[in-house]
């Protein structure tokens, strides 16, 4: 729980603010930028949330932080929506996309998300990407949305709590090989780098180099939930493949990048960083600029 008498001297004045414990996820600027935002060193409240929208969305940025470094007053609190999470991101003709909220520490706070789609006889066919902080207020929001099938883990750092979201659904989990001691309990396993079509609406797609094992899944082909391997950067804007967080083969990671050209990405969703959006086309030309800078600077990051 944050402690008020451990408040950053950084944030706005007002009722909302972040504590020391804070460890620099990004989940709160992510979810909330217009009140939430980076040091450099950690978050902190740049604007005080006004009305009951704004008041909602702190709230679930203070809901979702893996480490309770956000807080607030007492009357506020009670306010906490118990329905913010899962948070609908896009609906599209084969289903929704939700962001799922309750980050986890052992994720560093990495984004995890829930698309909701139906089979042909019309039962619920739910995936899970990544996993989120066990919550059993958010499995029972998830339950009363279909449940989940599948679970699919993009790379060894954002398995978080996969057991209890198996257990408590039945779901079966998906990891790659090379990553698969960091969830060795996983029914089934990507292996090489060959794309792997689960279904339809479902390609996963092998990209090494963050780690191993990274994969990301296209869902609908136009929403890439890209794990660690890519994510949306804002100063200055453009898609970052960061050789300073490449834990395993930045030149592999470079090749993965490529192999994502032929893509046409409407949206881009993270593990970490920015959730970005693409017209028709973009994709490529931001692609093709984001290699060039990882190939010209040294950290490969705009
Ligand atoms: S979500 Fe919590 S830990 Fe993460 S940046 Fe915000 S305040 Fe810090």
């Amino acid at each position: 729980m944050a402690r008020a008498a451990e408040r950053l001297a950084v944030n706005a004045d007002g009722p909302f603010y972040v504590d020391r414990s804070c460890i620099d996820c990004g989940t709160c600027w992510q979810f909330d930028p217009a009140h939430f935002a980076p040091t450099g060193r950690t978050s902190h409240v740049w604007a005080q949330p006004a009305g009951e929208e704004e008041v909602r969305a702190a709230l679930l940025a203070l809901q979702a932080c893996p480490v309770a470094a956000i807080g607030t007053i007492r009357e506020l609190l009670a306010l906490t929506p118990a329905d913010g999470f899962p948070s609908l991101v896009m609906s599209l003709a084969q289903g929704e996309v939700h962001y799922c909220g309750w980050a986890s520490r052992k994720s560093f706070g990495a984004s995890s998300w829930l698309i909701t789609r139906r089979r042909s006889d019309g039962s619920p066919d739910n995936v899970l990407i990544d996993s989120p902080r066990w919550s059993a207020e958010l499995a029972r929001r998830i339950e009363a949305m279909g449940g989940v099938s599948r679970i699919l883990l993009s790379h060894r750092d954002d398995v978080a709590d996969h057991q209890a979201w198996a257990r408590r659904f039945g779901a079966e989990r998906w990891i790659h090989s090379a990553d698969a001691d960091a969830a060795a309990e996983a029914e089934h396993r990507f292996e090489g780098t060959e794309r792997l079509r689960l279904d339809d609406d479902l390609l996963v797609i092998p990209v090494p180099g963050h780690t191993a094992g990274c994969v990301a899944v296209l869902f609908a082909d136009q929403v890439l939930f890209s794990g660690d391997h890519l994510w949306w950067g804002v100063d200055p804007p453009g898609v970052v493949a960061s050789r300073r967080v490449c834990w395993w083969n930045w030149e592999e990671q470079l090749r993965s990048v490529e192999r994502l050209l032929d893509l046409d990405v409407r949206w881009l969703l993270p593990g970490h960083g920015r959730w970005h959006s693409f017209a028709p086309g973009e994709w490529r030309r931001e692609l093709e600029a984001t290699l060039t800078r990882a190939r010209e600077g040294p950290s490969g990051e705009p």
